[in-house]
C-alpha cells in the first residue's frame, strides 16, 4: 500500500518536472518571441527552438540522460564558462536574440536542477 503510493508521489513528481522543463522549453519562448516581436516572431521562436542543438553535448557524456544530473556546469555548453560568452553574445545586436536563447535555455535547466 505504501509503496505503492510512494511509487505514485515519485512518478507524478517526475512528470510535473517534466512538464515545467518542456513547458519552459517551448511554451515561454513562443510568448517572448511573440510580444517582443511581433512581425518577427516565427524567426525568434526558431532561434530558441535551436538553441536547443547545445543539448548535443549531452552525447559527451556518460550515461547521455539521466535524469537526476543537473547538466549545468557539467556539460561543455552548459558550463559557466560558455554562458559567459553567450552573455558576451548579448552585445552585439546580430547575435543578441541567439545569447538571448542560450541563457535562457542555461536558466531553465538551471531551474530543473532546484526542481
Ligand atoms: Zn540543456
Amino acid at each position: 500500500m505504501l509503496l505503492k503510493k510512494t511509487y505514485f508521489y515519485h512518478k507524478s513528481f517526475f512528470m510535473s518536472k517534466f512538464i515545467v522543463h518542456y513547458s519552459l522549453h517551448f511554451v515561454v519562448p513562443f510568448f517572448f518571441a511573440y510580444f517582443f516581436f511581433r512581425e518577427k516572431w516565427k524567426i525568434v521562436y526558431g532561434i530558441f527552438l535551436l538553441s536547443m542543438l547545445i543539448d548535443l553535448d549531452h552525447l559527451l557524456a556518460n550515461p547521455i540522460f539521466d535524469k537526476g544530473r543537473c547538466s549545468i556546469n557539467f556539460h561543455p555548453l552548459h558550463s559557466y564558462i560558455a554562458a559567459g560568452i553567450y552573455i558576451t553574445g548579448l552585445f552585439f545586436k546580430k547575435t543578441r536574440i541567439i545569447a538571448i536563447a542560450l541563457l535562457f535555455h542555461l536558466i531553465t535547466d538551471f531551474i530543473d536542477c532546484y526542481l
